[in-house]
């Protein structure tokens, strides 16, 4: 038996017991092709070649998979080839699909791995701190934007993208009303992509599970940067201070920062009055953008307001008058 055909005996033999998660799909002297995967979208297929003077060479070695990029199987081929070197004068195709097999449970962010480079390298910039613990497939991200901050841990699950990348939140100084829609916002849009929407209709395509750590990154990023500049709609002075440390927590106090259906803010002197005075005809819109301006603080209906407000003018007639008599 040459050397060759002994490997192929021992893979045909061995390989599946001994690498879990494999499948032979083709083992002859021109050609070996394993299937390798963790979970669906972990998988790949490794071709073997064996070159001429192989042992004493590297096995040739070509990857591909319909869900890893192909930078990464780019990548990965290198290290391949680096771990046959190894083992020269040696059977290299075991002991390199068991390389390939481990690097899978080993490293959760190979099915996310274009979207963790978009988020490095696109999206934080030199002010913020990302740092990647490969092992947990925990992303700890600190975004910075004017004195404020937020610093999340996102974590990408072993069945991702079928599970939602999971979001927790370590440290923010926003006050407790942003940091609460960032969060329930950014987990709402992960969990859109990872559940079926409750109507379905009928002509739509069976649902597949979408990436949900760019789209996560990208709005927490998106809401840190946006809020600590902007303005009030009313008076167009800034809505929060400038120093973090004097975010008002009050929310009777004036300078109370509020934030609307639309997502403006607001500061709560400002809205409370805007709302209860007149015009309401066709309800009370933002000025920034024209939406209809709801708030959960003030459920009033325009004929309401009306009221309230004919009725509070009433009052103050009366007073005028009572003034007037007195002078
Ligand atoms: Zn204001
Ligand atoms: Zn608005």
């Amino acid at each position: 038996m040459s050397f060759i055909e002994a490997e192929l005996a021992e893979i045909k033999d061995k390989l599946t017991t001994q690498v879990e998660g494999t499948r032979i799909i083709q083992c002859h002297p021109a050609l070996v092709a394993v299937d390798i995967m963790k979970t669906k979208y972990k998988q790949m297929i490794a071709r073997f070649q064996f070159p001429e003077g192989y042992p004493d060479v590297p096995i040739l070695i070509e990857l591909q998979s319909k869900t890893l990029s192909l930078k990464l199987c780019d990548g990965l081929c290198k290290v391949c080839e680096a771990e046959a070197k190894k083992i020269l004068g040696k059977k290299q195709i075991l002991h390199v699909v068991s390389f390939l097999r481990t690097f899978l449970d080993e490293n959760p962010f190979t099915v996310c791995s274009d979207e963790l480079s978009f988020i490095k390298k696109d999206l934080v910039t030199s002010t913020d701190e990302i740092k990647t613990k490969h092992k947990s497939g925990v992303i700890i991200l600190k975004i910075n934007e004017g004195g404020y901050f937020m610093h999340v841990h996102l974590t990408v699950p072993n069945e991702y993208p079928t599970n939602q990348v999971e979001i927790e939140n370590k440290a923010c100084n926003f006050p407790a009303l942003f940091v609460m829609t960032f969060l329930g916002q950014a987990t709402e849009m992960a969990r859109q992509c990872t559940e079926p929407p409750l109507r379905k209709k009928p002509k739509d395509p069976p649902f597949e599970p979408t990436p949900s750590l760019r789209i996560v990154a990208e709005h927490l990023v998106k809401s840190v940067r946006r809020y600590p500049h902007e303005c009030c709609p009313l008076c167009k002075e800034r809505a929060l201070p400038e120093d973090p440390k004097d975010v008002i927590t009050s929310g009777s106090n004036m300078k109370y920062v509020e934030r609307v259906y639309c997502g403006h803010a607001f500061h709560y002197g400002c809205l409370n009055k805007y709302l209860k005075t007149p015009p309401f005809e066709g309800g009370k819109k933002c000025p920034d953008c024209g939406k209809r301006v709801y708030h959960d603080k003030w459920k009033v209906t325009p004929e309401l307001a009306e009221a309230r407000w004919a009725h509070k003018e009433a009052k103050r007639r009366e007073l005028d008058e009572v003034m007037d008599f007195l002078e």
